[in-house]
């Protein structure tokens, strides 16, 4: 039952973090431009953190057999890029050619609710395991997130959306991350050795994550001092991943 509530609870807050999307009309994008890369920066730590601080290790310590735990590992890369790959496919073959509102929109929507679903099943699937590792998940997620809210509001409005409906819809793809963790808690005891593949391919789509979507985002910037901004703000992802070591 502790499982439960802390996932519940974990996820409440997490699509709430939809809705900083309105901080982009109050902040205005040029100061949102400066703060945004560091927020990329965090997650990026974050994401990174958990994988190789909290779930990697405590996968490879419970595993039976360590060379099929590296294939979950490279599995959850490999499920990541093709979830990726099959979107964007999908976008070129299905354009509408009479709607208002720009595809990139829609697109946005479909990738970000298939994202969020996934991050579900990972803070479910964590909490499963113990509360301490749910509860570095559940960070890894928040910190990935607000940058990420604050990139798809701006989306969104400038597909076309009302800045209304967009914080709307949002909040609605937010929401299956509900489906995730009652889904993972489900059905994650009835299948057995669940712990064993899920962490390593929770890792596996974190690992991805920073380093594929996220890391590529940094290199926009080529200032010395902005860089070293970010080297920072890695770090102190990783750093509060190594707090969170503290109550395990
Ligand atoms: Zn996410």
């Amino acid at each position: 039952m502790n499982a439960w509530s802390y996932s519940l609870l974990s996820v409440a807050v997490v699509s709430l973090i939809s809705l900083v999307g309105v901080l982009t009309i109050a902040l205005g994008v040029r100061r949102l431009d400066r703060v945004i890369p560091l927020l990329i920066s965090l997650a990026v730590g974050g994401l990174f953190g958990d994988a190789l601080v909290h779930l990697l290790p405590k996968a490879f310590r419970d595993s039976s057999s360590p060379g099929l735990t590296s294939l979950y590992v490279l599995l959850g890369i490999l499920t990541f890029f093709m979830l990726e790959r099959f979107l964007h496919w999908h976008h070129e073959h299905h354009q509408q050619a009479l709607n208002p509102i720009h595809p990139v929109g829609y697109i946005n929507l479909v990738t970000e609710s298939a994202h969020n679903l996934v991050d579900g099943l990972a803070i479910g699937a964590s909490y499963f395991v113990s509360v301490p590792i749910g509860l570095a998940t559940t960070w890894a997620v928040v910190l990935h997130e607000i940058p990420q809210e604050l990139g798809d509001f701006g989306i969104l409005v400038h597909a076309g959306f009302s800045p209304r409906r967009a914080l709307f819809l949002n909040l609605l793809s937010a929401l299956l991350a509900f489906v995730g963790v009652v889904v993972s808690l489900l059905f994650g005891p009835a299948i057995s050795g669940y712990e064993e593949i899920i962490l390593p391919l929770t890792a596996g789509g974190f690992i991805y994550m920073a380093g594929a979507d996220l890391i590529p985002e940094l290199h926009h910037e080529h200032e010395l001092l902005s860089s070293a901004a970010q080297v920072a703000f890695i770090l102190a992802g990783v750093g509060l991943m190594y707090l969170l070591l503290l109550v395990e």
